[in-house]
């Protein structure tokens, strides 16, 4: 169960509506109960129900059952598309162990509002429903442009081309290929040549395809992230 707060011994927790129902109308948890506990910070703990309360109910943390892990250094840049299919790459690439997922806005995005608070919420489900005490940070809608012109020093891009489609991946290997990663992935309508062309000529992009075919851009972040796994991850 995921928590915003500190955990330590003896710290006492308060559970949200939402949490309490489920623990004690749902699961029927009663005091004296255990429940695992993590706020993606502090590793996982053991706690125990003090209080069943269907609408505000609380457990007290008695110790740490394993440490705080973190994942290697990804971020997933991706422009939204369709609800649930946003939804969709979110989950995905908490599960995939993305570090960071960075919602943008390309010159063919047609979503130009994202509800960051929804998307987190989702990144912390598909943590709660792997098992890691990791939970992803998901910023705001950022323009594409912006994060090209700040992007952080040493920090390499995996740029997901569809008009590269057919050719072989194209991903450095693993020699000589140190450092954080990012992969980008765009629209239902792909890039634009402008992007392109400013993509194509930036030093830390790596121009990569996806296989024989036009994947849809929440399948194509599925197997990008696989891709880098595969062949780049630790
Ligand atoms: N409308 C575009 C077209 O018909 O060429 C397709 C865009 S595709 C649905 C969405 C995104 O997924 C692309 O911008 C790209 O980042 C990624 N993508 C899909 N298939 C790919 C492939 N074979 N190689 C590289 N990237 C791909």
């Amino acid at each position: 169960l995921f928590v915003d707060q500190p955990l330590g011994q003896g710290q006492p927790l308060a559970l949200t509506r939402e949490q309490s129902n489920y623990l004690f109308a749902v699961m029927r948890l009663a005091v004296g109960a255990e429940v695992a506990v993590f706020n993606g910070r502090d590793g996982e703990w053991r706690a125990r129900v003090t209080q069943a309360n269907k609408k505000n109910g609380a457990l007290a943390c008695e110790e740490q059952t394993a440490p705080q892990v973190t994942p290697p250094d990804l971020w997933l840049f991706f422009a939204p598309i369709k609800k649930a299919r946003t939804d969709f790459i979110v989950e995905k690439a908490a599960e995939m162990g993305a570090r960071r997922i960075v919602p943008v806005q390309t010159d063919f995005t047609n979503s130009e509002r994202i509800r960051q608070d929804r998307l987190q919420a989702h990144a912390v489900e598909a943590a709660e429903q792997c098992g890691t005490t990791f939970v992803p940070e998901v910023t705001d809608l950022q323009p594409l442009s912006a994060v090209l012109d700040h992007w952080p020093d040493g920090r390499r891009l995996m740029f997901c081309d569809e008009a590269r489609v057919g050719e072989t991946a194209g991903l450095p290997p693993r020699e000589g290929a140190a450092g954080p990663w990012a992969i980008l992935i765009g629209p239902e309508g792909g890039f634009s040549e402008g992007e392109r062309t400013r993509l194509g000529a930036l030093d830390f992009a790596h121009t990569v395809a996806l296989g024989p075919r036009i994947l849809r851009a929440d399948t194509a972040a599925v197997a990008a992230m696989t891709l880098w796994q595969m062949q780049l991850g630790d």
